[in-house]
């Protein structure tokens, strides 16, 4: 049987559904599940991905039966809609438009109006009486011919888009300001000065043939899977490149027939705030493009959404539309259980929706909207915890501005002009006008606020690399509000008042010059630019969380995220604790939700204030009396450190790393601070030098560190035990039953482990009989050598708990040097070799292998052997999941990152279930195949 390449939809029914995402791209998924909804959708139908990915294998070809089944729906949609494709009468027009499995917003292209020619634009006059509509749709088609299916664009980057340039001058000729106000013989004019262009540029003539177009058309949507800035796209979004798009060919609905027709986009729910609020922007006597081109700037809605009293609502103009379009908002809304974007067209009074999808939104919004959904009803909490990111989570802790500096601002008179908060935040940088510029302003270690009339899906890379955006036009879904939005960035769109001129890299607000390089700050959540640097103050939740100047009660986001991370509290196992070296970071991470401190570098407490002068003494230390000597300063100002870490940790587990570090890295290397410290050590500065030429090490991370440095000279180990066991002595007589845990670094061999954990015993023996206390120690190692991980069985013999430090695990694992691999790393994950820098993306196959290893082993030995993880990859969402996966009781990461990670260690957890339950829903379908068969033979 031949394949079925081609789905129809329409008229209450469709051959396809939401479900066939894959096959039929988001948008003719959607189209076909909202036929099947009785919502009112022009028909049409999609031409698979199958088609996509046969075009690409066969240089571009398309598979043999696909003319014939795409002249077969042709006919259909002909029957359907009681038209004729390429009839001189009553022209049958259609849209063709891309869509893939993952929605690329704006990444693709559309052609819209396609069947006109100069035949058919009179069946098109003489059916609507309307001269001048006929020849909007005509040159806007051609425009789109030319851009889509011919690639007539800008040559060079400060070039606009020629079609653009030759309206823009006709309108000035005209003295006008809308393209909306040119009579129908300039817009005739038009056609024949676009048709020209076309000639002049592309030596070809315009297709009049309208079957030619819908195959130019098709080719062209999916030739542009492969455009450059859809690749780049894919490539930041993690989209694969061999899912290809499907090509939806629909029956033209008109927005742009006069004063009672109209387009609009709009959001189920508010997409930068998350708020339940039917949110969106229309035009009146418009085409689709227009909204989100930011052509025009669009009016609200409704009325609750407007800022300008003078404008017009939708719901105003057209009530009863509004009114069909509410009702399509909350059906949308809770049949797919999610923020819906949505694209609709209003011809003759009548509602069309042409698109539904899910909608993009800031973390903030995609936070919110899952923990209302879950107190509407809408969703489970285990949904919610699966709707938002790690990533979101962190969106939320985003800084905005001081208010006083703001207020300042205001009084001084800074405000440049005010446009939409389309990406909320707050964002202060250095003006750029180009996406190249801001790239290598942001390469050269520049904060850059990128400054566009509009962006296009060209600027992307330019947007990701930029801190903040703002745009002279279009509305809140512009292409910059969307990709901002889904990047996570600062954005303001539609600001009028900005006048951009990118040839002399300036923009002019009212008398007013901002130049290239000049700074500008963005408030992201009121839509306010203003001149210069304003400071910004930490989020909301930081401010209740951190700096305690908001009481809990009055802030909701800061409860809505004390319920989404309680609810992710129900679903994890992994337990999540933080890395903290100091009382205050100790104190953020339990405030973060932390359930311990999984790695405390004692060597960050070496450089507070003084200490730095004691640790040198020690190092260099003729002999032992020396070290002693030394040592003894240091012991009691460690232990303090202790002592407030257990404070405020209290009963919770707080390891405590030895010292790890080559000594060689306290010491100084310049002639001044050389000269400086010998005076100070009464040294002479020859000696001291010669010191330090003997430690220094030429591959010091493979030198004398680690508990080879506790080995060498066990007074070290040995007073930091001291140090660890007297303060938890002294805090346990306050009454709070601590729990150290001494974690030996880099053992790559039980004799090493075996060693230290002597000097600690020994040492904590005495210390807990001076005390007359008993303290509930443990001592462990980290795995953070090859070889500690493959012997872990023997290690586990010794080690109370299992540590593994992937910082270093890594670079042993691909013998890539930490400190040095900045120099190529990023070329390799930019060539794909690599797809992701292993030091921030745990490297599940080599480096986890290893973990895997080490956790079977010495579980082999100890069954109940804790053990986690405190590199950095712990605070990583893809390496929680495999963290969980092999089976660690929990994960370390720095304070900021503990929300997150809580989140995702639940999701990992939840993933774990789901998959379980799809194997036995596997297993038992095949044991019922399995038994009916056996009962069919047997009779
Ligand atoms: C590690 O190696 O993963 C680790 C946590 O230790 P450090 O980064 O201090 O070497
Ligand atoms: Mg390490």
């Amino acid at each position: 049987m031949a394949s079925k390449y081609v789905y129809l939809f329409g008229g209450g029914k469709a051959d396809g559904n939401a479900q066939m995402k894959h096959l039929l791209g988001g948008k003719g998924a959607n189209l076909a599940e909202m036929a099947n909804l009785g919502i009112p959708v022009p028909p049409g139908f999609t031409i698979t991905t199958e088609v996509c990915t046969y075009y690409y294998e066969h240089g571009a070809v398309y598979p043999p039966d696909l003319t014939s089944q795409v002249e077969e729906a042709l006919h259909w949609l002909e029957q359907n809609m009681g038209r004729k494709f390429g009839d001189p009468e009553r022209p049958l027009l259609v849209s063709v438009r891309s869509g893939a499995a993952i929605s690329m917003p704006g990444m693709m292209d559309t052609v819209l109006n396609l069947g006109l020619n100069d035949q058919t634009v009179q069946g098109l006059i003489l059916e609507t009486q309307d001269e001048r509509f006929a020849y909007d749709c005509y040159r806007r088609f051609i425009a789109m011919y030319g851009d889509v299916i011919l690639g007539l664009k800008p040559e060079h980057k400060d070039e606009r888009d020629p079609f653009e340039e030759i309206i823009d001058e006709l309108k000035e000729k005209r003295k006008v300001e809308f393209d909306s106000e040119l009579p129908a013989s300039d817009l005739k004019e038009l056609v024949e000065r676009y048709k020209g262009l076309i000639r002049v540029r592309k030596k070809v003539e315009f297709r009049q043939n309208p079957m030619d177009q819908l195959w130019g058309a098709i080719s062209a949507v999916f030739n542009s899977w492969n455009n450059p800035r859809a690749v780049a796209y894919r490539e930041l979004n993690e989209i694969p490149a061999d899912m290809g798009t499907a090509v939806t060919v629909q029956a033209m609905v008109f927005g742009n027939m006069g004063e009672d027709c109209g387009t609009g986009v709009a959001f189920t729910r508010n997409p930068a705030t998350g708020e339940n609020v039917f949110y969106g922007e229309y035009l009146i006597n418009a085409q689709g493009e227009d909204v989100v081109a930011g052509i025009r700037t669009p009016l609200p809605i409704n009325k609750q959404q407007k800022t300008d009293p003078n404008s017009l609502s939708l719901e105003e103009t057209m009530s009863e539309v509004y009114g069909e379009l509410e009702r399509v908002r909350s059906t949308l809304d809770r049949h797919y259980r999610d923020m819906q974007d949505i694209e609709f067209t209003i011809q003759k009074d009548k509602l069309w929706m042409l698109q539904t999808r899910s909608g993009k939104r800031t973390g903030f919004a995609s936070f919110k909207i899952a923990v209302d959904m879950v107190r509407e009803g809408i969703l489970s909490k285990e949904e919610a915890l699966m709707r938002v990111t790690a990533d979101h989570l962190n969106q939320l802790l985003r800084p905005t501005f001081d208010p006083k500096a703001k207020a300042e601002a205001v009084r001084d008179g800074t405000l440049l002009a005010k446009g939409l908060n389309a990406g909320p935040g707050a964002a202060t940088g250095r003006v750029v006008f180009s996406a190249q510029d801001a790239e290598k302003w942001a390469r050269q270690g520049e904060v850059v606020i990128l400054v566009r009339i509009e962006t296009s899906p060209e600027d992307i890379r330019g947007m990701n690399a930029s801190r903040g955006i703002l745009t002279a036009r279009g509305g809140m879904t512009s292409h910059a509000a969307l990709v901002a939005r889904q990047m996570g960035k600062v954005c303001v769109v539609g600001c009028s008042d900005l006048e951009v001129d990118y040839q002399k890299r300036r923009m002019i607000v009212g008398d007013r010059v901002i130049r290239e390089g000049n700074y500008v700050s963005l408030d992201g959540t009121t839509g306010e630019v203003y001149l210069g640097q304003i400071p910004t103050r930490p989020s909301e939740i930081l401010r209740v969380i951190i700096d305690k100047s908001l009481s809990p009660k009055k802030s909701e986001i800061y409860q809505d995220y004390m319920a989404l991370l309680g609810w992710a509290d129900e679903y994890r196992r992994l337990g999540v604790y933080a890395n903290a070296d100091q009382a205050n970071q100790a104190e953020e991470a339990v405030a973060f939700g932390a359930e311990g401190i999984g790695l405390t570098r004692t060597e960050h407490m070496f450089f507070e204030g003084e200490r730095i002068d004691a640790v040198r003494e020690m190092i260099l230390a003729q002999d032992l009396a020396g070290r002693e000597q030394a040592l003894a300063k240091l012991l009691p100002m460690q232990k303090e450190d202790f002592k407030g870490l257990f404070r405020i940790m209290r009963e919770k587990p707080v390891t405590i790393r030895t010292l790890d570090p080559p000594l060689h890295e306290f010491l100084p290397h310049t002639e001044r601070e050389i000269h400086s410290l010998a005076a100070k050590l009464g040294m002479g500065e020859d000696l001291l030098k010669a010191k330090v030429d003997t430690l220094e090490e030429v591959n010091p991370m493979l030198g004398h560190r680690g508990c080879r440095l506790g080995i060498v000279y066990p007074e070290i180990t040995a007073m930091q035990a001291r140090a660890i066991i007297e303060a938890a002595c002294e805090v346990k007589q306050e009454g709070i039953d601590v729990h150290p845990e001494i974690m030996i670094p880099l053992v790559g061999h039980v004799a090493e482990l075996e060693n230290q954990r002597r000097v600690v015993e020994r040492t904590a023996e005495e210390v807990m009989s001076r005390y007359g206390v008993k303290v509930n120690y443990r001592v462990g190692t980290m795995i953070e050598v090859p070889r500690g991980a493959l012997t872990a069985d023997q290690i586990a013999e010794v080690a109370d708990f299992f540590s593994f430090g992937t910082n270093d695990l890594t670079q042993m694992v691909f013998g890539i040097s930490r400190d040095d691999s900045g120099k190529f790393l990023p070329a390799y994950v930019e060539a794909k070799v690599w797809e992701h820098d292993p030091f921030h993306r745990l490297d599940q196959v080599g480096v986890g292998g290893l973990m895997d290893i080490a956790v079977k082993k010495g579980r082999s030995t100890k069954p109940d052997l804790k053990i986690g993880i405190c590199g950095e990859h712990g605070g990583e969402a893809t390496s929680i999941d495999f963290c969980h996966r092999v089976g660690l009781d929990y994960v370390s990461c720095s304070p900021y990152r503990v929300a997150a990670a809580r989140l995702s260690a639940a999701q990992a957890a939840i993933r774990e279930t789901r998959a379980k339950a799809r194997t036995d829903e596997k297993e038992v379908r095949n044991s019922r195949k399995g038994s009916a068969s056996a009962s069919t033979r047997k009779r």
